[in-house]
């Protein structure tokens, strides 16, 4: 007890510490107040462990000690950028597409300053946001009209709302699915207001079940990209030719969420045949839904294109209100639709990292190995082939032939390397295959290299001799 009373009487007084001239270093990084209240949890924290006795010894340089860690912690924005060298080009929890350099650059102009946003330079009046894309669009895809929302769970959402809440829509049972992240379509439907009308069986769905279902409720059939999973062997559903010509006969709408949003062919090895959003509007569906930063390569953004008179419902509907864009996205936007309408889609990271050549991927990690093996003589390292993925949840089931730099280390786990990798001021996340680690080279952007490199040199810097 008097062991705990001497110890108690050891930890700063809040005075001292405030006064203390670290602490005033530290308020260039936080206020007053803020400060007071981190080293007030800290101090209480300490009270706790001694008289819990899980402290048997305290100085007052401890004290500062801790203060330190939590202060170089803080210093780390919280989103920050990271190295993506997984392999998984989509890859939604790293932030999905990078955006190109024109992009990037579009987005800093606006976000400066102000700009043209909502406003029609030529007439000195209020503009619409949706213009500065909107034509863009329509070039691309063929649409007669086009309008974005802050995503592509928010474009389903505001088309059922402003098409058929209080009616009924019609989706096939192979299509109810679930994209992650608790977006739902049977969820989305109710949330819209829209009865859901399931047609079909999970495998097999025909013509005149959907026929078979449409009465004076129903307002559209929708059709839905199952993205993230694949369905093999005895299946069938109905072309969009044929959804879209029941839906002409029978005056109902016929809608598609894409979800993936592919622009352009991609010309990888495996990845053709997959149906762009100009081709569903071609096949007659007359509204599409897209993302726009998985396949499309652009910043985050739900696509709404198709017929004039729907996508003007759309427009005038309230719920549009809160979906819309800010600046920086649609200025992001209009410079990637920029790229496509020009024939520069390849400057798009996601598209060239998608379309890369095995012999680029080859080569690229050849020449990260080599500088590794130079100067990390104890791991082993070698480059080897291995699957990548598109990701986003899309082409399921699609590997992507790549390679990797392949780095086994005696003195450390694949595990362990992967934790210290993201712990690095440049943090990195790579992949693990049989207790090696996997540095993939298709997800790399440039600079990347270097960064591993010394990463690498660090955490098995012991190795050296
Ligand atoms: C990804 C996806 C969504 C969700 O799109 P977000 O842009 O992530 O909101 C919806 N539907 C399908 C079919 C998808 O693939």
């Amino acid at each position: 007890m008097n062991n705990i009373n001497f110890l108690l009487r050891e930890i700063p007084s809040m005075e001292k510490v405030l006064n203390d001239e670290r602490c005033s270093g530290y308020m260039e990084l936080m206020d007053r107040d803020m400060l007071k209240d981190l080293c007030s949890s800290i101090l209480d924290n300490l009270r706790r462990s001694i008289l819990s006795g899980d402290i048997a010894s305290f100085q007052k340089e401890d004290f500062f000690v801790i203060l330190e860690e939590r202060m170089d912690a803080f210093k780390k924005p919280s989103l920050r950028p990271v190295i993506n060298a997984t392999g998984v080009v989509v890859h939604t929890n790293l932030g999905r597409s990078c955006l190109a350099e024109e992009a990037v650059n579009a987005v800093t102009k606006v976000a400066r300053g102000y700009s043209t946003l909502e406003y029609d330079l030529g007439a000195g009046e209020r503009g619409q946001r949706n213009a500065h894309v909107e034509s863009l669009l329509c070039r691309i895809t063929g649409a007669e009209a086009a309008v974005v929302v802050n995503n592509n769970a928010g474009a389903v959402l505001l088309c059922l709302a402003a098409l058929s809440s209080g009616r009924s829509a019609v989706v096939s049972r192979g299509e109810l699915v679930e994209i992650g992240g608790s977006f739902r379509i049977p969820d989305i439907m109710s949330f819209s207001g829209t009865k859901l009308v399931e047609v079909g069986t999970t495998n097999r769905t025909h013509l005149k079940d959907y026929s078979g279902a449409i009465d004076d409720d129903t307002a559209m059939i929708m059709k839905v990209h199952p993205s993230n999973f694949k369905i093999v062997g005895f299946h069938k559903e109905v072309s969009r030719e044929d959804l879209a010509s029941l839906a002409r006969d029978r005056g109902v709408i016929f809608m598609e969420d894409l979800g993936s949003g592919v622009m352009a062919d991609l010309s990888s090895p495996g990845l053709g045949g997959e149906i762009t959003v100009k081709g569903c509007l071609q096949a007659g569906v007359d509204l599409v839904t897209f993302s726009g930063d998985k396949l499309l390569g652009g910043p985050q953004i739900g696509g709404i294109v198709g017929k004039r008179d729907l996508v003007d419902r759309i427009r005038t509907y309230p719920l549009l209100r809160a979906l819309r864009c800010d600046k920086m996205t649609l200025a992001a936007m209009e410079a990637t639709l920029r790229l496509y309408v020009r024939g520069d889609s390849a400057r798009i990271p996601t598209v060239a990292m998608l379309s890369m050549g095995q012999d680029d991927i080859k080569a690229r990690c050849e020449s990260l190995a080599s500088l590794l093996k130079a100067k990390i003589p104890t791991a082993s390292i070698e480059v080897v082939e291995v699957s990548d993925a598109v990701g986003g949840g899309a082409y399921p089931g699609t590997d992507l032939p790549g390679f990797a730099v392949s780095i086994r280390a005696d003195s450390m786990s694949s595990g362990s390397l992967q934790e210290h990798l993201r712990a690095c001021s440049s943090p990195i996340v790579a992949g693990a295959r049989d207790g090696a680690l996997l540095i993939h080279g298709r997800t790399l952007l440039e600079g990347d290299e270097g960064k591993i490199l010394d990463a690498l040199m660090d955490i098995l810097g012991g190795c050296l001799r």
